[in-house]
């Protein structure tokens, strides 16, 4: 199995290092060529406009439009969550369009820019995850395809997938937890 780490701006070097504890190979991904030959795809946090500015230049955009039309398994956390969503509430961004979901970026406000809460995510089981929420976005409207994976407490939803697409508003790789990238591997591989 080969993953891919969308390696423009931000967080790509913490999804690495899961990866590598998970014995998977992994690529940085820079250019469209190394987008060839991948078993899955994660779109780090970082700065979605950064993220999707450099995506457009380096004609990245249309490439994983199309490998994920084809069933590129991908996974998108916090910032890679906003590139995924099909609608956004904030005109900076020109998203992937993707996943059936409304996101509001930076959603959270500065006072709480960032928090740690543990979240239940039944797919994972029943230990609670570690919820790294860090000038967050938030999932405002998740369509019927889309399956809801995890709340916070006040019922906001912050983990969505749609068939091979997975998206957390949180970052899974800024813990010690490995379970949401072993569920992404899951995906990949076809076990669920
Ligand atoms: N606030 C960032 C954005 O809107 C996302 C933050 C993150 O990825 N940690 O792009």
């Amino acid at each position: 199995m080969r993953i891919g780490v969308l390696a423009s701006q931000g967080a790509f070097v913490e999804h690495i290092a899961i990866l590598h504890q998970l014995k998977v190979e992994t690529l940085p991904v820079r250019l469209p060529q190394e987008l060839m030959g991948l078993d899955g795809l994660i779109i780090p946090g970082g700065e979605s406009t950064s993220i999707s500015r450099l995506m457009l230049g380096y004609n990245l955009t249309n490439e994983i439009r199309n490998l994920a039309k084809n069933g590129l398994p991908i996974l998108g956390t916090c910032a890679g969550m906003i590139l995924l969503a099909k609608e956004l509430s904030d005109l900076d961004v020109e998203p992937l369009g993707l996943m059936d979901i409304v996101v509001r970026r930076n959603a959270f406000g500065r006072q709480v820019d960032s928090f740690e809460t543990e979240l239940s995510i039944p797919v994972l089981g029943e230990k609670p995850f570690p919820g790294v929420f860090i000038r967050a976005p938030l999932i405002e409207q998740a369509n019927s395809e889309v399956e809801t994976l995890a709340r916070l407490a006040n019922g906001i939803i912050v983990a969505t997938r749609q068939g091979k697409l997975l998206a957390s508003a949180f970052h899974p790789e800024l813990t010690n937890d490995l379970r949401f990238h072993q569920y992404f591997l899951d995906i990949v591989a076809g076990h669920c």
